[in-house]
């Protein structure tokens, strides 16, 4: 492309100025157009969680993403420097009867996404739950331990805002939940499953509501900024089996190394 450009640039110069304009601007779009297509085309399959497009390398795979930014998710929750929040904002308003719609393996996890029905409100605010995936082990960290999954319910408002509701699992005893999800496993990559469930999600959140809040982002490319988190301080228990169902779909380790708080708080209800 430089040759090309410094040569042309060179002719037109030389040549009549007036008559070599447009072919000179077409050039140039057409030169621009391609390199936008070829990063495009690039852009989906590239980053992963191993070798040289880690999470090291995310910023540098993906330009126009902000995964460099100073406000970036997973973080470390250190309990001393938690502050008590002066809000209790959180309410969920999930329905027994909203279906999970399907299931895919996107290469990076294991998704399972859902039917309209599922809601919270967040500080006035409703976000419609979209989808739940899997990370083995945990992304967020409390006090430095890493927990062996953690669940992400992605909920996004009307204008665009996104929440997430993390919940840690731990090794237990077996879990309902995981038996529902495992039904449908293998998934293999960029395998769609039909499911058309209904799911009562509710009924196997954390018994204990307490939650950490703070404001991320996304913890896989792009990284957008300004992501409500909410992280369950309560993990649900599963069993060492249904952890190793998980395990074996989804790309060893997948989870972001945390990332610096940069100043931001983290908020306790
Ligand atoms: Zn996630």
């Amino acid at each position: 492309m430089p040759f090309t450009f410094a040569s042309y640039f060179l002719i037109t110069k030389i040549s009549n100025m007036k008559k070599h304009i447009f072919p000179f601007l077409a050039m140039m779009t057409l030169l621009l157009a391609s390199c936008h297509t070829a990063k495009e085309a690039h852009h989906h399959a590239h980053w992963s969680y191993a070798g040289e497009t880690d999470p090291a390398h995310w910023a540098e795979l993906e330009k126009d993403a902000q995964c460099d930014g100073k406000h970036q998710s997973p973080i470390n929750i250190i309990e001393k420097d938690v502050k008590p929040s002066n809000a209790n904002n959180l309410v969920f308003h999930y329905s027994p009867q909203t279906k999970i719609k399907d299931a895919v393996n996107n290469g990076h996890s294991i998704q399972f996404n859902f039917d309209e029905g599922n809601f919270i409100y967040y500080n006035g605010k409703e976000y419609k739950l979209k989808q739940l995936h899997f990370h083995e082990g945990s992304e967020h960290t409390v006090n430095g331990i890493r927990y062996p999954i953690e669940m992400h319910l992605v909920h996004v408002s009307d204008d665009g805002q996104i929440a997430v509701v993390g919940v840690f699992g731990s090794e237990g005893t077996d879990s309902q939940l995981f038996e529902f999800f495992d039904k449908f496993l293998p998934i293999a990559v960029d395998e769609h499953k039909s499911i058309h469930q209904a799911l009562d999600l509710k009924s196997f959140l954390p018994t204990n509501s307490a939650y950490y809040s703070y404001t991320g982002s996304l913890t896989t490319p792009p990284c957008s900024e300004n992501v409500n988190w909410i992280v369950y301080k309560m993990p649900i228990v599963l069993s060492v089996d249904e952890v190793e169902q998980i395990r074996k779909e989804l790309p060893i380790r997948n989870y972001r190394p945390t990332q610096p708080l940069n100043g931001r708080t983290v908020y306790e209800n």
